[in-house]
């Protein structure tokens, strides 16, 4: 069996920025610090910050006054800041920049009296942090796929612009900005693709590596948005795919067959995951291992100035 990895895969910039925030803040306060929602979606990562002393909770309500706060990577309402802000002197943000950006996109388009639309997975944080930049709720509408766009109803004398959350599949997003485009066909778009660098060069990679692959595995959990965009990849090009935490959830009868398996890890999955998984599918039946050359990435966001030594 030939394995394929994909190239990039695994750890973004906004990632490692996260997770390093919460390990020096650690260093920096002690142990509990408290981190309001999974600092990212990865089972391993959230389970090894919390041997370090970090506490994952799901509401700010949950964090005892004076506590030290940090935001995750998927960013948070205005809300969630003013009830932290009362709780706590000390808050660090790990909202990913890229994520960041979008915030402040509705920001200003609503600066400009702009209907938003919000193209996103509803209950996912980011979009609910993002639905929650906005000083109206009724001044952003979140629309998930063509059929929502069918059946909304919006005033023609509307300025209106769309944004997107950044882990979504860059080809679905096409169609259901085009859809937009039909209707409203003044509507503005970001000066930017909102969909991020990280998860654009995941899909292109395993778009490419797909071809020569008889089925995928992705190594990232169950909530991960841009792990479960790219086993969609695979699977609309007619191939299995199975979304794993590691090794020990590959069941043999997958592997029946197989003479060529492409792997890849989404945004939030490190590195040793995929080693791991390389290394089960040598002892079973791989024989070679070929790195598929993709986009290089040399993205790096800082930690916040007080977190730095
Ligand atoms: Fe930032 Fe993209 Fe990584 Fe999310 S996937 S943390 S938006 S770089």
């Amino acid at each position: 069996m030939k394995i394929f990895l994909a190239n990039p895969r695994g750890f973004c910039a906004g990632v490692d920025r996260a997770i390093e925030i919460v390990e020096r803040a650690i260093e920096k306060h002690g142990s509990p610090i408290y981190v309001r929602h999974e600092v990212v979606h990865n089972k391993f990562v959230v389970s090894n910050l919390k041997k370090k002393g970090a506490i994952f909770v799901d509401e700010i309500n949950e964090v005892p006054k004076g506590s030290v706060v940090i935001f995750s990577a998927h960013g948070v309402s205005q809300a969630v800041r003013k009830d932290a802000a009362e709780i706590s002197d000390i808050i660090y943000d790990a909202t990913c920049p890229l994520v960041t950006k979008v915030h402040k996109e509705v920001t200003r388009r609503q600066k400009q009296n702009h209907q938003v639309i919000l193209i996103g997975h509803a209950g996912h944080p980011e979009v609910e942090g993002t639905l929650g930049q906005s000083n109206s709720s009724s001044r952003i509408t979140l629309v998930e796929s063509i059929k929502d766009i069918k059946d909304l109803e919006l005033s023609k004398d509307l300025d209106i612009s769309y944004t997107t959350q950044t882990t979504l599949s860059v080809d679905d997003t096409q169609e259901i900005v085009d859809s937009l485009k039909a209707k409203f066909p003044k509507i503005q778009a970001p000066k930017k693709s909102d969909i991020c660098y990280a998860t654009q060069n995941r899909q292109d990679s395993v778009k490419s590596m797909i071809k020569n692959s008889e089925m995928l595995l992705v190594i990232g959990s169950k909530n991960s948005s841009n792990s479960n965009r790219l086993k969609e990849i695979a699977e609309n090009a007619g191939k299995p795919a199975y979304l794993i935490d590691g090794a020990t959830d590959i069941e043999n009868d997958w592997l029946n067959g197989i003479t060529s398996i492409g792997v890849t890890a989404g945004a939030s999955a490190p590195e040793v995951l995929v080693q791991a998984v390389v290394s089960y599918l040598m002892m079973n039946g791989g024989r070679e291992i070929i790195e598929v050359s993709g986009a290089s990435e040399s993205v790096n966001f800082p930690v916040p100035e007080a977190l730095r030594v």
